[in-house]
């Protein structure tokens, strides 16, 4: 069975990017028909923050990323002791103890000769007197787990395609601090490994975790899951910009903007496929294929995704937004007011224009004689049926005007606007006493 994660630390809010891994996880979850998991990384007892957790639960809901199952790392410390004894009874972890700053003297030698800064494994010769003298001097150690030098580490990426890294070009990466708390590197495997993830789907900026990982893996005696890395999202600017890192559902929420609208551009973008608006997510679950992603940094595009909202809007059925609609609009109001709609939201403002009182417009004398007509006639008129081509068709008959002299002084004493919906949707929902009324400018 498929099983994938998506593991945020609750540290802040989901922003754009953590929301185009999560949907791609659970995308590629739904069409095999696995379990999709939250996994909380919140072993930073300081920076994790419950109301985090509650955001990212709620944000996930409000996009519709069901979830099969939560896993929180702080619930799981003694998962990661027991992996930490053995790996270091095996010879895989061992203790450091230099500072900070020796690190970074070190580093910084190697690059003045032109060299890699790759941790020297100093720390591997001390012996048992450095360590005693180390430990009385009150300094603890930091741990690292040991690469195997002749292990090349190799994977076929969903993504990225066949992976070779050469672990002696690698630092042992660190996976405790000096105060016992773990580094995200060990914990994350050992969880992967033991909650049976088969899928592990996360941004490019995670490859050499992985390579080290993978030794991890191998270190534990465990199968390594599939890997799939995915490009990196950009602004439309081409930037890893930081207004992307604070874009999330807070802000498309309180732009109108659909959850459909979000879960179809990040479906696509970055893709072979193209972009389209959809408002329900059965067919970008059924098209879902790793292998249409791109290598190429993925664009995020405000205005594309604005341009995407309104196309999904124009789609809704009356039934989807009814909660969100002013009091007394129905489905006919909806329906002739829908096409001209950004967000739902907008819909309150067009059925302001239906009710009225709307705006009113200065005509001059000729027209405002024509608009009196129109009132005589709209008096006399069938309402049941294509009132606004009756009205208009005799109107035209009558007085000769036609194209923009015929229809927009009736739009601007009918609506107060010169632009709208259709108004042979309009004009019934206005109804004859208001229509009446506006025509002879009597507010
Ligand atoms: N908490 C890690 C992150 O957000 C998880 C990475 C992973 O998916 O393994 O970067």
């Amino acid at each position: 069975m498929t099983i994938t994660r998506f593991a945020p630390a609750p540290t802040g809010r989901l922003h754009v990017g953590n929301i185009r891994t999560a949907l791609h996880n659970w995308l590629f979850t739904r069409k095999l028909g696995g379990r999709f998991l939250l996994r909380l990384d919140d072993t930073d007892a300081e920076r994790s923050n419950e109301d985090y957790v509650e955001a990212i639960r709620a944000d996930l809901a409000w996009l519709g990323l069901d979830i099969d199952g939560e896993e929180r790392q702080s619930e799981r410390f003694h998962r990661y002791e027991a992996a930490f004894a053995r790996l270091r009874d095996a010879g895989r972890i061992y203790p450091a103890y230099e500072t900070a700053q020796e690190l970074e003297l070190k580093r910084k030698i190697l690059l003045g000769r032109g060299k890699p800064p790759i941790y020297d494994r100093a720390a591997l010769d001390l012996t048992k007197q450095h360590i005693a003298d180390f430990e009385a001097e009150g300094r603890t150690p930091h741990w690292r787990f040991k690469l195997d030098h002749d292990a090349p580490i190799e994977w076929d990426d969903l993504i990225r395609g066949p992976q070779h890294f050469d672990p002696a070009l690698l630092s042992d990466p660190v996976i405790r601090r000096e105060d016992g708390s773990w580094l995200y590197m060990l914990p994350s495997a050992v969880d992967d490994a033991e909650m049976g993830v088969t899928h592990v789907v996360r941004g490019e900026d995670h490859v050499t975790n992985t390579g080290l990982q993978l030794q991890m893996f191998d270190a534990m005696g465990v199968a390594a899951p599939t890997f799939a890395h995915e490009a990196l999202l950009v602004g439309s600017e081409g930037k890893l910009s930081k207004r992307l890192g604070s874009l999330g559902v807070e802000v498309f929420r309180e732009q109108g903007i659909e959850p459909m609208a979000v879960v179809s551009l990040l479906a696509r973008i970055g893709t072979s496929d193209p972009v389209e608006p959809f408002t329900d997510v059965a067919p970008l679950i059924e098209s879902f294929d790793f292998a249409r992603f791109g290598r190429a940094l993925a664009r995020f595009d405000s205005e594309e995704l604005a341009a995407l909202n309104a196309k999904i809007v124009h789609q809704l059925d009356f039934a989807v937004v009814t909660d969100r609609l002013p009091d007394g609009m129905g489905a006919e109001g909806w329906e002739a007011i829908r096409p001209n709609l950004a967000t739902v939201a907008e819909a309150a403002d067009w059925w302001h224009v239906v009710e009225g009182p709307v705006d009113s417009v200065d005509f001059d004398k000729e027209t405002a004689a024509f608009l009196d007509q129109a009132a005589g006639h709209a008096a006399e008129l069938d309402w049941s049926d294509a009132a606004w081509k009756n009205l208009t068709g005799q109107l035209k008959e009558q007085t000769g005007r036609k194209g923009k002299a015929l229809f927009l002084p009736l739009r601007q004493a009918l609506t107060g606007r010169d632009h709208g919906p259709e108004m042979a949707a309009l004009l019934p929902l206005i109804g004859k006493d208001r229509a009446i009324a506006r025509l002879k400018r009597a507010p």
